[in-house]
């Protein structure tokens, strides 16, 4: 019945002279819906959309058509960074180019770090923080201007005054300024409003908080809470209002505990997060997004001299090498779990390591893709389109040389890459 319904429609799409329709041959398919790896399957894909999963290797009637064969290979959906920093890459000048790069220079870079991202086989990413040129940028790759993952951007973080994402943070006195809710800087439930609105305003999709103090900002603590609850409900509930879900980045408890009770999505880095604050993320449907391969590289980093400001080197010691086994105990008591990174923490492409990580803390491979397809998707409200290799999904559609769920390594090495049906890496 499906592949007559097929026929029909080709024959439709060939009258109207649209064709070119691309037939994959897939030696195994990652159900991500059901966790199951299917065998021998072609997968049709016609304009930006997957028309139809048949058993078998089918081959196209129309002579326009074009088959890909990835027998060898194993298939699955597009993949899904719930946190990357698209328009920033570490390097040891990274605490000075916020003097020395010019607009257009982050423009340029974060297009290059965007390529990168999509063809590691991430054909979409949330952008938790930036300066608002990762909006442009979000609207260039939607525009086919340039090449990189659909990006679902929180344009510039909200902070408190000296808190983790305060812009002005360890410069010299006539240069820290008062930044206030445009900046994104907010100390009042008012201030929480119009911060979010002003987001909203500027074209962010998403409201990212820093709930807590952070490694990489020049300032003391990294885990302190940072947010009073009511700014945390008011931001809550703003965004809520036009449509938005708000990520906390914490790593202290307390600051963890008042962003899942006023009402945040998702939970970033979670690192000293306690056995009760994981009961509570299960009551309010919170999602716990790990980033456990940034907590390694800043690790690394800080015992090269010099790499990281003075600050900051203490922070990254105690942080870095906890955010695993916090994983690997909310993992456990089954916390939600999102799979995101921090890329640009560390390098852009990098980012599939996460997987070996979490296979390392006890989560099995599939449930690991899972997190990064299907759960993600739910996330982002897109579970109908996103996610999954299932006729009427935009086609989304990479492939390793190992099966993963075999040798969880292989993520790292994705051969193939197509984004809404245009294929980027073969
Ligand atoms: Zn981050």
């Amino acid at each position: 019945m499906k592949r007559l319904l097929f026929l029909v429609l080709l024959l439709l799409l060939s009258f109207k002279g649209i064709s070119q329709d691309t037939y994959l041959h897939c030696g195994k398919v990652i159900d991500t819906k059901n966790g199951d790896v299917l065998k021998e399957k072609t997968v049709i894909v016609s304009g930006n959309k997957i028309i139809a999963v048949e058993n078998g290797y089918i081959n196209p009637e129309s002579s326009g058509d074009v088959v890909v064969d990835l027998k060898d290979k194993t298939v699955m959906p597009g993949l899904i960074d719930m946190h990357v920093h698209i328009e920033h890459e570490t390097n040891p000048n990274r605490y000075l180019e916020k003097f020395t790069l010019n607009d257009a220079d982050i423009a340029f870079n974060a297009q290059k770090f965007a390529k990168a991202t999509l063809l590691a086989g991430f054909t979409t990413v949330r952008d938790l923080g930036g300066t608002g040129i990762n909006i442009s940028l979000r609207n260039a790759i939607n525009a086919d201007k340039v090449d990189g993952p659909r990006i679902f951007t929180s344009g510039k973080s909200l902070a408190t005054t000296g808190g983790h994402a305060d812009p002005t943070n360890g410069r010299r006195k006539d240069l820290i300024g008062d930044p206030g809710p445009k900046e994104g800087v907010v100390n009042s439930v008012d201030d929480a409003k119009k911060a979010v609105r002003q987001r909203y305003k500027n074209g962010a999709d998403c409201i990212k908080i820093t709930a807590t103090g952070g490694v990489l900002s020049v300032a003391k603590s990294g885990t302190n809470p940072q947010f009073t609850i009511e700014e945390i409900k008011a931001i809550c509930e703003t965004a809520k209002d036009y449509g938005m879900h708000v990520a906390a980045h914490a790593h202290g408890d307390e600051g963890m505990k008042r962003a899942i009770l006023g009402g945040v999505k998702t939970i970033e880095h979670g690192t000293l997060m306690s056995e009760e604050t994981m009961e509570l993320m299960k009551q309010y449907n919170a999602y716990y997004v790990p980033t456990i391969t940034a907590g390694k590289e800043v690790e690394q980093k800080a015992k090269i001299k010099g790499f990281y400001p003075e600050i900051v080197v203490p922070k990254a010691l105690a942080i870095g090498p906890q955010i695993q086994n916090t994983f690997a105990l909310a993992y456990k008591k089954g916390v939600g779990i999102a799979f995101g990174t921090d890329a640009g923490v560390f390098k852009h492409g990098d980012n599939a390591k996460e997987f070996g990580y979490m296979v390392q803390s006890g989560m099995p491979a599939m449930e690991a893709i899972q997190s990064a397809t299907v759960t993600n998707a739910l996330i982002l409200e897109k579970e109908e389109e996103l996610g999954q290799i299932y006729p009427g999904f935009i086609a989304d559609i990479i492939a390793t040389t190992e099966d993963p769920t075999k040798n969880i390594a292989t993520m790292e090495d994705v051969v193939f890459v197509m984004k809404e049906g245009k294929i980027y890496k073969d």
